[in-house]
């Protein structure tokens, strides 16, 4: 087994386990160093993301690779090391199928081309961008920001699911906006590499710098704010960051998997500046869209596909469409291997794991925890403990109250699973949250961005 194929196949094990955003926010651009002397070294892009891996996925992954490794493995570490994927090439064999989803597939070629001096990547533009219904205004919004920068919608405030085309149309933003004015400073970075520049300048005594950085851009393009930590004053250096180019009028796009109001580490002054300018939402994709997304993409890559099977793969892939490119991807790798066009019950055959993932719609209660947990960036003893903090008492009551409408549980089973709880605790809570829509909209809203959660699974 390679390095790559390990990595792979506890990739694979790994990706079961963890929520989708998660797993690709902390798992990309990762991969094994080493494997000498029973103690694997995994190659991740940043502190940030070592010290996650460290301190919240050690034992998981320890498991994982445990699990699928042919020898024995006592330790791994995290060594923070930049990919470099074209020494990694004869790994990723020619025609080798990785059992995680493709995705990652895509995630390696990305790296690739982006650009260090602005964090962009070309082949994200709008005219590979398909505008259905579901992203129209997100989209128009973006265009107008090129049209004119710093003049109507700043901050531009994107926030919809994962995978649903965020990233695509902020890079987008700044490519165009190079094209039509290639002396435009345009910077995209991901919340993370904020967050790690910011740690990184502080402890080497060069803060400075940083802020001139950052400061200094004509166009500030920020990847999944909700990342934005609380702590060692990284939100402080945001909100200067922001409050210094907001002022000289210039642009800030920022993305999200959920809207200000929903970020649960954000303080109030910045959340309301998230607003100020413009908020837009993307949600899932419509058949149509899927369709038109599916054809553009074997257009793209060259490959033909019966109208028949396009039809079929949108149909059963409707949750984004990083699982649409992915379910395509899939069938494109077989064809290859394969060197022959592939029949229509073959491309079934292909995908019948995707069906079977889409088909399981129920979510279990130990899953639900999870995600409500995830969401509220606390964790599942959190919302199982006795504690009755409000920071922990609304999502636990979040939680059964979801468990309620969306797993049919019995209110006894629902207090049990939920820390040992009495039927009455589990009823009251859910009482509790129906009447609470009516007069806490932020409630609302996050039972409705936690339901596309369980709809995503
Ligand atoms: P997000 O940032 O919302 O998680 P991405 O922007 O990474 O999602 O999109 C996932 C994949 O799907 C990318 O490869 C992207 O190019 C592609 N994609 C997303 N939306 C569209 C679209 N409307 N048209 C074409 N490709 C899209
Ligand atoms: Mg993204």
């Amino acid at each position: 087994m390679t390095h790559a194929q390990l990595w792979q196949s506890a990739l694979g094990e790994l990706e079961i386990l963890l929520s989708k955003p998660n797993f690709s926010t902390w798992f990309k651009e990762t991969f094994i160093i080493s494997n000498e002397n029973e103690r694997v070294i995994v190659g991740v892009p940043n502190a940030f993301t070592k010290t996650w891996l460290e301190k919240k996925y050690h034992t998981l992954v320890l498991k994982a690779l445990r699990n699928v490794s042919q020898t024995t493995i006592k330790d791994v570490v995290y060594k923070v090391e930049v990919v470099d994927y074209t020494k990694q090439q004869p790994d990723f064999q020619k025609g080798h199928i990785p059992l995680a989803l493709e995705e990652k597939d895509s995630l390696v070629q990305d790296t690739g081309h982006v650009s260090p001096v602005t964090g962009l990547n070309q082949k994200y533009t709008f005219s590979n961008f398909i505008v259905g219904k579901y992203c129209e205004l997100a989209t128009a919004a973006c265009q107008a920001v090129v049209h004119k920068p710093g003049d109507g919608y700043n901050p531009l405030f994107i926030y919809g699911g994962v995978g649903l085309g965020k990233t695509h149309l902020l890079q987008a933003v700044g490519n165009e906006l190079l094209m039509k004015n290639p002396k435009a400073r345009v910077l995209f970075v991901t919340c993370e590499k904020f967050t790690n520049d910011y740690i990184q300048a502080v402890r080497s005594g060069r803060a400075k710098d940083l802020k001139d950085t950052y400061r200094s851009v004509d166009i500030l393009l920020i990847d999944d704010i909700q990342f934005l930590s609380s702590k060692e004053g990284t939100q402080e250096e945001f909100f200067h960051t922001f409050n210094t180019l907001h002022h000289t009028n210039r642009q800030l796009v920022i993305t999200s998997d959920r809207p200000p109001k929903a970020i649960p580490a954000l303080e109030n002054r910045l959340q309301s500046r998230l607003e100020w300018g413009m908020v837009a939402d993307i949600i899932s994709p419509d058949l149509e869209t899927r369709i038109a997304i599916l054809e553009a993409k074997c257009k793209e890559k060259e490959f033909d596909l019966s109208w028949e099977a396009i039809n079929y793969i949108a149909t059963i892939v409707h949750n984004n469409i990083r699982e649409l490119e992915g379910a395509l991807n899939r069938i494109i790798a077989y064809s290859q291997l394969q060197k022959t066009a592939l029949g229509f019950e073959k491309i079934k055959q292909i995908l019948s794991s995707v069906t079977a993932m889409n088909a399981k719609k129920t979510i279990s209660p130990k899953q639900l925890i999870q995600l409500v947990a995830d969401f509220y960036n606390i964790t599942h003893d959190d919302i199982i403990s006795e504690s009755r903090k409000r920071e922990l008492a609304v999502p636990r009551q979040i939680t059964m109250y979801l468990m309620r409408e969306e797993t049919k549980c019995s209110f006894p089973t629902i207090g049990q699973v939920v820390g040992g709880r009495d039927h009455t605790t589990a009823i009251h809570a859910y009482n509790k949250i129906q009447k609470s829509f009516i007069e806490d909209n932020k409630i609302k809203q996050d039972i409705d961005l936690l339901r596309q959660r369980i709809y995503n699974i």
